[in-house]
């Protein structure tokens, strides 16, 4: 996961969240913005100063911000953690969520390899009545 996009994502997770202004908060704020590049956090202000969200996660191929389709080449070069990359159709930041680099990174999937079945032994019904012998007595 690229750096920058985790701690863009952290910063939004918090200010969206329910209590940004809380005094732990604040420091969390602010420490994240000392981290993160100048140009991308300008970026994301602008988007959230107009009521987006700054960053959205991926998935299925998709920007979560406006549901649009994301080219292949695109969430590879996240995926590669090459970039920092914005949606093309809403220019919001893009994010790979850790939860789903696995679904993006298999696009098959495996069938589950499920243990077969014990077959069932009849030990009731095969079980021989024993035939008591009459003993001899002598
Ligand atoms: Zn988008």
């Amino acid at each position: 996961m690229h750096i920058v996009t985790t701690k863009l994502y952290k910063l939004q997770e918090i200010e969206m969240g329910p209590n940004p202004d809380s005094k732990e908060n604040k420091i969390l704020i602010q420490h994240l913005r000392t981290e993160i590049p100048e140009p991308i956090l300008r970026h994301y202000d602008r988007l959230r100063n107009t009521g987006k969200t700054g960053i959205a996660p991926v998935r299925n191929q998709s920007c979560t911000g406006c549901h649009m389709q994301l080219p292949v080449g695109t969430v590879a070069e996240i995926l590669a953690e090459n970039d920092v990359k914005l949606c093309q159709h809403c220019a919001r930041y893009l994010i790979i969520l850790k939860e789903d680099m696995e679904m993006h990174q298999q696009e098959s999937i495996m069938p589950k390899q499920e243990p077969e079945p014990e077959p069932v032994k009849p030990e009731k019904a095969l079980k021989k009545r024993v035939k008591k012998k009459p003993v001899k007595k002598g």
